[in-house]
This record gives C-alpha cells, structure tokens and sequence, in this order.
C-alpha cells in the first residue's frame, strides 16, 4: 500500500498563559512506497511519534492530507483504516495469555468481518509461527522476555493482515544483544510481509541498518529523506550530517579563498565555493595520515581490531577534541604527537555558517 503525505501539519494549542501553540509536524510531504520499510528518524520532540499518530488516526491533522493508495484517509477514524501498531511498551493484556493477546483484535471485529473461531486459530498460528513464538501461545506475558513480548506485540498487530504497519520505538526495552536480534527479526517479517512499514526511532544505527528509506526529522520538519548509505554520503544539511555517524562527524571552521580550502590556515583540498567563512565538516574515515598538510595534534590512539581510533585537536575544530578513524595498517604513520593528515574530498562536506546548509561544491586533492 503506498502512503501520501501532503504537506501534512499538526499543531497543539497553547497549554497555559503566554506559553506558544506547539507545531510537532511542520508541512510534512513524503511518498512512502508500497512494502517499504521507512524509518522516521531525529532527535526527542522532532514529531516523530506525532507522524505515526497522524498515519494510524490517533490525531487528525490541523492542515493537509493523507492518503492510503489512492483512498484519502485523512478524516477516516483509526478504527477504519487498517493499520497495525506496535509501541515501545508492548502493551499487552497481562491477564490474557500470548494466544488471547495475539486474537483479541479479531474478537473485536463485528459482523461479516468477524471470522470464525477456525478461521480466527488459523490466523492467530499464522502470526504466531511469522514470529517465532509459535511454542509460546499458552503463556502470560510475565512468563515472556522482552524479546518475547515484543514478537507477541508484533504478531497481534500482523494478525488482521494490515494495510500499513507502524513500529514506535519497538526495541527501546530491549537489552543491546535483544535490540539486534529483533531489529533483524522486524526486517525479516517485514520482507516476508510486504507490508509498508514504518519504524519510529531515534537511533540512527537501528534505522540505517534495516530501513529502505530514511527520513530525518528535527523541530517537525522533513530534513532530508533517501537510502541510508545516499544520506550518509550527502547530507543536506549540517544538523543531518551531525546525526548520522557514530562516531559523529567533526567539524572546524574554515575558510574558502581563490579556489581552495583553507583549514588551520593552510590549504587543504582545491574548492569551487565562493570565497569566505564556511563550517568544515569531515567524516572521521576521511583522514589519511601522513599525507596532507591539515596537521592536527594526536592525544590518544586507541586500536579496536582492523581500525584504529585517533582522538585529536586542533585550533580550528569547534569542540575540544575529534576523533579519526584509520586502518590499523596505517598506524606507523602516526609518528609524534604532531601529524600531518590528508583528507578524502568524499568525505568532507561545506556547510553554511549561519543556515546550516550545505554548500554544494566539487572538492579536489
Ligand atoms: P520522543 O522521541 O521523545 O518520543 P518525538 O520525536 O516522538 O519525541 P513527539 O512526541 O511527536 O516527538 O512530539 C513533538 C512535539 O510536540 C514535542 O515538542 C511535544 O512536546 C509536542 N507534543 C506532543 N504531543 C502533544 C500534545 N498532546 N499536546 C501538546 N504538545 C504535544
């Protein structure tokens, strides 16, 4: 099922005197593809869980519209629209068992929608076997794990079969070895689905490892939205290129004059910007030691198997201290405290220094 976002906005009023009426989702358009799977990602308070509510009809939008295919649903009541949740909570019954939890939604159909008790076990095995809990149905949630609980929250949500499905925060109860195993779990059902789905998080790791797509949210705005591995590799804006990355990207002010980039005063790549001021920022795998004239101050050097981490200073870098990534092959080129890096054109980036956008140029050795 594809879903149309147009210029969808939800504003909260003003809770209490002088205080300002909330906008938590801001003109928001996208077009998410029939059986994508989208992450929503940003920051706490960007609107992330207010998108989602939007979709399943929790909320109804103060301007815009949504459309479910060629359907518009914006007015259509939650109920109506065929859309599964799961939350970060799980929020399963605790007195009913993992069978009861997973068919309490196809009790609650009415008429000729409600299918027979057969039809209703079949269906309730089916989600059941999807995620894995099939040996599991006779259990209370308090006799589950974490893990558990969320693959029966999941399963109940799958049992109707639904139009579109949304995960809010779904690991976030989940211990960090949990938290890979069922985000791989998600991405395996999902395909074996073909449901749209979307995945609220704010953990950009979790969303670029199983997403098609992902969208970047900060103050209810879209900042940029594409392929994981495209965003990383060009962001559209300074706040996007400081979200994405672990560990983040480093940035330093710069200068752009007669063709070159300008870093600690020494130029460091050939440059097509307008001259002036800019915001520098560089991935930590874009240095190369020993090779260039951006001469940095090593402090630490910290080997973590194949690579090796460098935390460095150096005047121009807007924090105290930034970290590079180089093979650990390359390790004998730091010699001394003082190095001298060059640095891959691919992996450094021009931003505005007021707006924060980014200054698209070409960028040379
Ligand atoms: P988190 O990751 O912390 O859950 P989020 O990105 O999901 O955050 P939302 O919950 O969508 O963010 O909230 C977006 C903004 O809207 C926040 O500033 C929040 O305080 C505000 N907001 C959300 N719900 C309401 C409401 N019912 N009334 C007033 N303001 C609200």
């Amino acid at each position: 099922m594809k879903v149309t976002l147009q210029n969808l906005t939800k504003t909260f009023p003003a809770r209490g005197k002088g205080k300002k009426p909330v906008t938590a989702v801001d003109n928001f358009t996208l077009e998410i593809q029939d059986g994508e799977l989208l992450a929503l990602l940003g920051p706490s308070g960007c609107g992330k869980s207010t998108t989602l509510n939007l979709l399943c009809g929790l909320l109804e939008p103060s301007s815009g519209k949504l459309f479910f295919g060629d359907d518009d649903v914006t007015k259509l009541p939650a109920q109506n629209r065929g859309v599964g949740m799961v939350f970060q909570n799980y929020a399963l019954y605790p007195h009913l068992t993992v069978e009861q939890n997973i068919r309490f939604p196809l009790e609650n159909l009415k008429g000729k929608d409600r299918p027979t008790k057969e039809q209703m076990a079949n269906k309730v095995k089916e989600a059941a076997d999807l995620v894995q809990i099939g040996e599991l149905l006779e259990r209370k949630p308090s006799e589950l794990s974490g893990g558990q609980q969320q693959r029966v929250a999941i399963a109940r949500a799958l049992v109707k079969m639904p139009r579109i499905l949304l995960l809010d925060e779904p690991l976030s109860n989940l211990d960090a070895r949990l938290r890979l195993q069922t985000r791989e779990e998600i991405r395996r059902i999902q395909r074996a689905t073909g449901i749209t789905t979307v995945f609220v998080t704010h953990d950009q790791e979790e969303a670029m490892s199983i997403s098609d797509r992902i969208v970047v949210m900060k103050d209810g705005l879209l900042h940029q939205a594409g392929k994981p591995q495209e965003v990383y590799d060009d962001p559209a804006d300074l706040f996007v290129a400081k979200f994405l990355g672990t560990p983040p990207i480093n940035t330093f002010d710069g200068q752009v004059k007669d063709g070159k980039l300008f870093l600690n005063g020494a130029a460091v790549l050939s440059c097509d910007a307008p001259d002036g001021d800019v915001v520098v920022a560089i991935r930590p795998e874009g240095f190369l030691p020993g090779e260039g004239s951006f001469i940095c101050c090593v402090q630490r050097l910290e080997v973590m198997g194949r690579d090796t981490s460098l935390v460095c200073n150096c005047p121009c870098f807007t924090g105290e201290h930034f970290r590079v990534i180089i093979d650990s092959d390359d390790t004998q080129k730091v010699t001394g405290t003082s190095v001298s890096f060059g640095l891959k054109p691919g992996k450094v980036f021009l931003f505005d220094k007021e707006t924060g956008c980014r200054i698209r140029c070409n960028l040379g050795e």
